[in-house]
This record gives C-alpha cells, structure tokens and sequence, in this order.
C-alpha cells in the first residue's frame, strides 16, 4: 500500500497521435488473436460469424445507432461480496458497506449497458454461473477499504485476469477501462497498491479462459465516499464507456506500467 502510485499523463497531440497507432495495433492484434484462438459460439446468441465481423469492424464513436448483432452480445458484471453470506466487503463508522455500495455502482452499469442494447448477467461474488463462464467480457465491481490510511488512500486500481488465453484481449480491456474510467471519474490511478486478491481474484480461475477478464477497485470507501456513495452514476457512466471501449474496438490509451 506504500508504494508511490502513477497519475495519468496529461493528453497532447503527441498522444492522440500515438493513441491512433496503439488502436492500429491492438486492432491487428485483436484480429489476428480472434483468428487464432477464436471466440466460443457460445458467447453469442446470435450469427457468430456476423457477430465477429461486426466486433471487428470499427464503429464511429456516438453515432446513436445500436447494430442488430451488438444487441446479442453478452457481458459478465460481477457486484463485489454480493450474495457471499454475511461478508459485506470493507465497512465504514457510519455503517456504509461495500457489497451496498458495490451493488449500486453493478446495478446501474446493468441498466444502462442493457439501454445500449447488451445483454448483461449480472452475477453474486460466487455465483455458480461463473464456473466456465463465457462472454465477450467479465468486469468485477469493488471498491476499497474505509480505512484512514494515507492522503494516497484515493483513487482505482486495474487487475485483468493472468488466466486468459488471450493477453493482447485482456490488456485492451484493462487500458480501456483505465482510459475511460480515469477520464470520467477524475481519480487517480493506484497501480503500486494491486494486491494478489485482485491479480489472482477468484473468478478469473473459474470462468473460461476465453473470457476476457478485469477486476476493478473503484475507489477508496473513506477518501473517495462522496464519488462512491453521492454519485454512483458517475462512477457507473465511467465504467460503462470502459466497457463499451472494449466492445466497440475504440481508441485508447495503454495502462501505464510501474
Ligand atoms: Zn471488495
């Protein structure tokens, strides 16, 4: 937790111009990784060769139209210690839990993917579902403790799952999800404090490893309580665009590494 964390670099043209490459290759990569390792039919309700030739075609961004076969794709949303006993995640003085908290954020992300025309699961910690769980993506919701550690207590953190079989998948989804959500949101990004409950999370060993998967801290319950709390459809609008980054193909900026 000691760690110095990163902050975003501030955008230039510079960057806008190397973000257009990065999309370049990360379109190549995703095309050549699909070729290779291939998507389950079963993440799909619909055509599947449809379906990939639509995900692999770029769509201009905000153009207001929801494709037919867009509407068929799945996406995992798991709300952090929902329905796991009496575990409530990390617990505020004022009674303020996570699993609520986390429950907000997952139920708002669920309504306004499915506005978009997804189809969303939205699953329980363990949810029996997970077990070999396929889906264009799986984004697990948390949000970190309430204890008063440090004025570096602020901010997300960002671990995509080590179990994929596609890394080029996973470190899109986590790029997008930093890109996106630190925009929207404002917070900082925390790379130094991402521990192995995140990097090695549960789901990410249960699910297929076609799956591309990422667990994301939304932020700290005691220095960020206002953005997490007061306005959940914030953090929710920040990490639907993540999400919608991923599945649309759009640009964006990799995850800086320590
Ligand atoms: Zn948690």
């Amino acid at each position: 937790m000691s760690t110095p964390a990163f902050r975003k670099p501030s955008r230039s043209n510079g960057g806008i111009r190397s973000g257009h490459i990065i999309q370049t290759v990360f379109s190549v990569a995703f095309l050549l990784a699909t070729l290779f390792t291939g998507f389950s039919p079963k993440m799909f309700s619909g055509n599947f060769g449809t379906i990939i030739s639509e995900l692999l075609t770029p769509q201009p961004e905000g153009n207001g139209t929801v494709p037919t076969t867009q509407k068929q794709v799945r996406i995992g949303v798991v709300s952090g210690h929902w329905g796991n006993g009496d575990d409530p995640g990390a617990v505020c003085p004022d009674g303020t839990n996570e699993k609520d908290v986390n429950l907000a954020i997952a139920s708002l992300v669920r309504q306004k993917l499915e506005a978009q025309g997804y189809t969303i699961d939205l699953l329980q910690e363990f949810d029996p579902r997970l077990d070999g769980y396929q889906a264009a993506l799986l984004l697990s919701i948390h949000s970190d403790t309430c204890d008063v550690i440090d004025a570096q207590a602020t901010g997300f953190k960002i671990a995509a799952s080590s179990y994929s079989r596609d890394p080029n998948l996973t470190d899109r989804l986590s790029a997008c999800l930093y890109d996106r959500y630190g925009s929207i949101t404002g917070l900082p990004y925390r790379a130094g404090s991402i521990t192995v409950n995140m990097t090695d999370y549960h789901a990410f060993r249960a699910i297929d490893p076609a799956t591309p998967a990422a667990i994301i801290e939304t932020g700290f319950l005691y220095l960020d309580h206002s953005l997490l709390v007061d306005h959940p459809d914030v953090v929710a609008d920040g990490l639907v665009a993540g999400v919608l980054c991923f599945v649309r193909s759009e640009s964006t900026q990799p995850i800086p590494t320590p």
